[in-house]
């Protein structure tokens, strides 16, 4: 189990695609849902089959008791991970003049609350095992660059960028890197809604991404050979910032 990665918000989207790419690079992957418990089965499912080792964790990244209760229970049962990738997220987008409080809390508290909800109790962990690991978050364009409609999401990704690259300079001591994925516009369940023919022409390369294709970095980023990346902020977005 001494790479085993864990990825949360994995039953769907860009999760579930690291997930099933980094199960095929050989680490088991303990799957993560809030609600979509039968999804995040079906991901098992589908990396068991692939010869994969994987489990399924379920709990709100933004309760901060249950992540502190499942994480430990998990990692008392299977040992400190690896790799974790926070990667679950929502979006809940409303020009600023009528973004309801519970929009702005439920998106920040998800991405930003999360981050510190997920890793707060794993980090001790994964320091007290005395050898390499790597955490992964996933933030957005919209951190980067601001996007109109989008205060709330664009807020919480830049926060998470800001705690990434702190976070960074925390454990490089401890050979833990901690690096943030930033994606554009990616077709998944959260980008159903867009009207992609619009903003493809704000895309240099004029399509928008594939999950497959932010799971190809993190993979990366996992891999030995990303040993000395630590602090950055990886683009997949077809150049769109
Ligand atoms: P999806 O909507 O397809 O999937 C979201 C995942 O996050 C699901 O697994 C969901 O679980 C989980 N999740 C959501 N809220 C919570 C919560 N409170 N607690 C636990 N799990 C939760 O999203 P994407 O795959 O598109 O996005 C993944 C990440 O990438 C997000 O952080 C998003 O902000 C970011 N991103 C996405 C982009 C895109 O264009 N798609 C662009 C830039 C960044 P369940 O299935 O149980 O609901």
């Amino acid at each position: 189990m001494d790479s085993q990665v864990l990825i949360t918000g994995s039953s769907r989207g860009i999760g579930r695609a690291m997930a099933l790419y980094i199960a095929a690079q050989g680490h088991p992957v303990i799957i993560h849902c809030r609600s979509r418990r039968g999804e995040a089965e079906n991901v098992r499912a589908a990396v068991e089959s692939s010869g994969g080792a994987a489990r399924v964790l379920q709990f709100d990244v933004n309760d901060r008791a249950a992540c502190a209760d499942a994480l430990a229970a998990d990692m008392e049962r299977h040992g400190a991970y690896y790799g974790v990738i926070c990667n679950a997220g929502v979006a809940d987008d409303a020009p600023f003049p009528v973004l309801s409080g519970e929009q702005w809390d439920s998106v920040v508290g998800t991405s930003l609350n999360g981050f510190y909800n997920v890793l707060r109790p794993v980090v001790m962990k994964m320091v007290e095992a005395r050898r390499p690991g790597r955490i992964i978050t996933i933030s957005s364009v919209s951190g980067e660059m601001g996007n109109r409609g989008q205060v709330n999401y664009s807020a919480a990704k830049a926060g998470v960028i800001g705690a990434t690259k702190a976070l960074a300079l925390e454990l490089a001591k401890h050979r833990i890197t901690v690096n943030s994925i930033a994606p554009g516009l990616i077709d998944t369940d959260m980008t159903q809604g867009v009207d992609i023919e619009m903003v493809k022409k704000y895309i240099p390369m004029r399509r928008i991404g594939r999950p497959e294709e932010v799971a190809a970095a993190a993979a990366f980023l996992l891999s030995p050979d990303a040993a000395y990346i630590t602090k950055q902020v990886i683009s997949v977005n077809g150049g769109l910032c």
